[in-house]
């Protein structure tokens, strides 16, 4: 058995395309030449070139001394937070926009919620010259004005979705019908391992040099390619997919999946999609989210913007059913309490989202010879405000 993806799109029950026919062409197309084009020479060659002297890659895997004495087990960080723009997400969008030039299209769309995604699309847009339009809720739009800022200094147009709750769902929907009208020209960038077959298996292709730089970075300080644990935190789950890609069918190595329990799992406040969540389809995919007994999506919460998503992408949903990855969900406080330690005892400030991963260490006990590699997705500086607020600093 096999916990990467099968040839018809699924990780065991879960992913697939669940889409109105209208959008049928275009994923399609995608489906079609997305292996063909990442796996060309040609197509390598720049991903690789760009990565390294663009993104700054690779990122650095670094012994954490100070947080593996206090937790009495060997630690390592994988630096993701050092890349261009601060964050993982710029290796998908990378990849996604050297796929849609040589699918020949001249315009890209994104969809938005916290503005990560949409500043790092619009970031690589800029790069290559080529037209973007990021769909935001307009509630989004208020909440996350310095990643608005960002992306119009960036060149991209900023559409405000105004049905429903006008947040990332409504942005997604937004995004959806201008593909559908846009099918020849438009290229949309998702920004996780989610939606309809073929994004979640492409978006995880695209990170999975997180796993391939871990392997030959551990053997070179440790001896060997196998961490004894990978803990990632995941929102729709492309940092961890990421760091677990060339791992996933390794035994030897154990997988730990990191979610935002928000207030705490049962008080309705929280977005710890895989153990609340039931079978569903969201986004194009079938994976757990959650959602009331007739199937309405509940509207998550974090603390965290890039961790409040009901649902996870199908290659976790499937990791969590199989009991592949330990689940662990993490509280607001203790996500934030975990960042603050980070800060004190490396001199590194991690995005919200990167805390929960963090607070594991309080949360199970490892082995003293234990080897732990944890991926440090994102850098706080966007989060300070939100850690002020939180400390009274
Ligand atoms: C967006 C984001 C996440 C969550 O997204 P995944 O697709 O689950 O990785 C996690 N960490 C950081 C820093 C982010 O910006």
């Amino acid at each position: 058995m096999s916990y990467n993806i099968d040839e018809k799109g699924y990780y065991g029950e879960f992913g697939g395309a669940y889409i109105p026919e209208m959008l049928y062409p275009n994923i399609e197309e995608l489906r079609q030449n997305y292996m063909k084009i990442s796996e060309d020479p040609s197509f390598k060659k720049e991903f690789n070139q760009l990565l390294k002297d663009y993104v700054g890659r690779p990122s650095p895997l670094y012994f954490a001394k100070r947080l593996s004495e206090k937790y009495n087990t060997k630690i390592y960080l994988k630096r993701e937070d050092l890349n261009h723009t601060g964050a993982h997400k710029v290796n998908n969008t990378i990849g996604q926009i050297l796929l849609a030039k040589k699918l020949g299209k001249s315009r890209i769309i994104a969809e938005t919620g916290a503005g990560q995604h949409g500043v790092a699309t619009a970031t690589v847009c800029a790069l290559m010259g080529i037209e973007c339009v990021v769909y935001m809720g307009e509630v989004d739009i208020a909440r996350q004005a310095p990643n608005v800022a960002r992306m119009k200094m960036l060149g991209a147009k900023v559409v405000p979705a105004l049905s429903g709750s006008r947040t990332l769902k409504d942005a997604t929907n937004e995004a959806m019908r201008d593909w559908i009208n846009n099918p020849v020209d438009t290229h949309y960038i998702v920004g996780s391992v989610v939606g309809p077959h073929p994004y979640p298996d492409m978006v995880a292709r695209f990170q999975a040099v997180v796993s391939e730089e871990i392997k030959w970075q551990l053997k070179e300080k440790e001896g060997t390619e196998n961490p004894d644990y990978l803990i990632a935190c995941v929102g729709g789950g492309s940092n961890a997919a990421g760091t677990y890609y060339h791992y996933l069918d390794n035994m030897d190595v154990k997988i730990i999946a990191v979610e935002a329990a928000g207030k705490g799992i049962d008080t309705g406040e929280s977005a710890a999609t895989s153990v609340l969540g039931k079978e569903g389809i969201i986004h194009g995919s079938k994976t757990l989210l959650m959602q009331t007994k007739d199937g309405q999506i509940t509207e998550p919460y974090s603390i965290s913007a890039g961790l409040d998503y009901p649902g996870v992408g199908p290659m976790h949903a499937n990791l969590y059913k199989t009991g592949r990855a330990e689940f662990i969900a993490i509280t607001d406080d203790e996500a934030m309490t975990a960042g603050l330690e980070l800060s004190q005892l490396e001199g590194i400030i991690p995005a919200i989202e990167t805390s929960h991963a963090f607070a594991v260490f309080e949360y199970k006990t490892f082995n003293p010879e234990d080897i732990i590699v944890v991926n440090l997705s994102g850098r706080g500086d966007k989060d300070l405000q939100n850690y002020i607020d939180y400390f009274k600093l």
